[in-house]
């Protein structure tokens, strides 16, 4: 590119050399020309000296003439061609400069706003950030610190996870929130050099990032040698889009995932809802079923009774059928109904009294013994009497329950212990432990087995009877009562139902 410009130059020269050799001939304003081409295509350094080289050759012109006929507005006019293009030259050249370091800075800018656009991990546009800028400043080192905490704070630019040395001129920045500008970091008393100071002073930048919300990061910044105004604005320039796009970026990846995480959230609930309708509808059929059984056997035996005359032993055994039908019947019905006042949202009707809880379980466990011979009751009362204060009523509801899901569960038949004590890792409370050792629930499945409809396949408790709306019955009722219910269990083993409700001296 210098080439053309020096061409020119000797032509211009030699043209002056063989035409009239006067100091102010019209030939020596062509020696702008080769000047400005030079300082068009190589900046104040091209300009400048090809500048220098035209008043050079023009001076054995321009300078005899001064000798001959002293100073004359001819060799006066001669005499400034000397200077005029090593001025001109250095005026456009630095023009140029300039506008092509401002052109450099917002090429820069552009490619760190690209770098941090669109998707993908931050870590990763912030490396290439860093290395867009490091070659836009022309520095020997640079790091992109992001984080607001010095402690924490993460070099973006460095290995992932890679924290910030707390000595460093841009932990300083940080702490700080002002810019550090060192002539040379290695002898700066504000920061603990790596490097025993050397010939060459290390200039520094740590400039912090501000957006919004404050500072965000540092851009630190290393030259070894001079560092001109311009490279110096140009880092201020950068370092302000910097803290903008990092943010910028920040938020869009915030809204990202916030986006993410609502449709995961949405596609759950939808499943949840597709689950509960499925549900309700295997429900209606496993009511109308349920209902059926005893309805029929009630049809059945009361038929029986009334159209042939039985021996009173057959009579009896009868009416103990019609008697326990009648009690399936009445129990389905109270779900119902309790459930139906929990759909409705209408509290569930207590009324609490001091209940002897020895008494109600003995009751219970005889009950429960007597219709249940292929499985061992074993009831452990507590040492002194506990007495709660609860709905005898919903309270007998929540044992029976539990005491016929032990039964239910373990079709082989086996041993059903139950257990009253005050609870030890909850003072105040009450613990009524229902265990068996039955088919027991698979974990995944424990979470669910409170919630309404909800009944876990099992090979060998298939054809058990049951809404699934017992246990959210328990929890229902333990929760009006202040308590709550838990649950362990193994696949294979059996479980161990937990119902912890407020003791006597507990207002609910
Ligand atoms: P269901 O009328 O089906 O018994 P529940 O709400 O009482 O309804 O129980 C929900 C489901 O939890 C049952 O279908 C069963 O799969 C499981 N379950 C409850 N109790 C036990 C238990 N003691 N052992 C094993 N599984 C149980």
């Amino acid at each position: 590119m210098i080439a053309g410009p020096v061409a020119f130059l000797v032509a211009v020269a030699v043209a002056m050399a063989v035409t009239d050799q006067e100091p102010a001939s019209v030939l020596r304003h062509l020696y702008l020309v080769p000047t400005l081409w030079a300082a068009l295509a190589r900046g104040a350094v091209g300009g400048g000296s090809i500048g220098a080289v035209a008043g050079l050759l023009h001076a054995p012109v321009a300078l005899p003439a001064v000798e001959r006929a002293g100073l004359t507005s001819a060799t006066l006019d001669g005499l400034l061609s000397l200077g005029l293009p090593l001025v001109a030259g250095l005026l456009v050249g630095r023009l140029v400069d300039g506008s092509r370091a401002r052109a450099a800075r917002l090429a820069a800018v552009l490619a760190i706003q690209r770098g941090l656009d669109g998707a993908g991990a931050l870590d990763d546009k912030l490396l290439s950030v860093a290395g867009e800028l490091r070659a836009a400043l022309g520095a020997r080192r640079l790091a992109l610190l992001v984080g607001t905490d010095v402690r924490t704070a993460q070099i973006a630019s460095g290995p992932v996870g890679s924290l910030v040395d707390v000595g460093s001129a841009a932990a300083f920045a940080l702490a700080s929130g002002q810019r550090v500008s060192s002539l040379d970091l290695r002898a700066d008393p504000r920061v603990r050099a790596d490097e025993p100071p050397g010939p060459t002073p290390l200039r520094a930048l740590a400039l912090p990032l501000v957006s919004g919300v404050g500072v965000v990061g540092v851009l630190a910044v290393e030259w070894s040698g001079d560092l001109s105004r311009s490279t110096r604005a140009a880092a201020d320039e950068l370092a302000l889009h910097v803290g903008l796009a990092v943010e910028n970026a920040r938020l869009t990846l915030r809204q990202l995932r916030f986006a993410e995480e609502l449709a995961e959230k949405v596609a759950a609930a939808t499943a949840r809802l597709r689950e509960l309708d499925q549900a309700k509808s295997e429900f209606l059929s496993v009511v109308s079923h349920e209902l059926r059984t005893p309805l029929t056997a009630l049809q059945g035996f009361s038929e029986l009774l009334l159209r042939s005359a039985l021996p009173p032993d057959k009579a009896h055994r009868c009416l103990v059928y019609l008697h326990t039908e009648a009690c399936a019947l009445g129990r389905i019905v109270g779900e119902l109904l309790d459930l139906s006042r929990i759909e409705v949202g209408r509290p569930l009707e207590l009324r609490p009294e001091r209940v002897d809880l020895d008494e109600l379980m003995e009751r219970n466990v005889e009950l429960f013994a007597a219709e249940h011979r292929e499985h061992r009751f074993r009831w452990t009362p507590s040492g002194p009497a506990v007495t709660l204060r609860a709905d005898p009523d919903a309270l007998d509801r929540m044992v029976k329950n539990l005491l016929s899901n032990a039964v239910k569960y373990s079709p082989r038949g086996g041993q059903v212990s139950l257990s009253a004590c005050p609870a030890e890792d909850q003072p105040g409370m009450v613990e009524l432990a229902v265990e068996d050792d039955g088919v027991g629930i698979p974990p995944e499945q424990l979470p669910r087995i409170f919630d309404k409809y909800v009944r876990v396949p099992h090979p060998e408790t298939a054809t058990t009877r049951g809404l699934g709306l017992g246990l959210s019955l328990v929890k229902a009722l333990a929760e009006a009562h202040g308590g709550r219910v838990e649950v362990d269990s193994l696949p294979g083993k059996g479980s161990r139902f937990r119902l912890l409700l407020p003791g006597v001296d507990r207002d609910f």
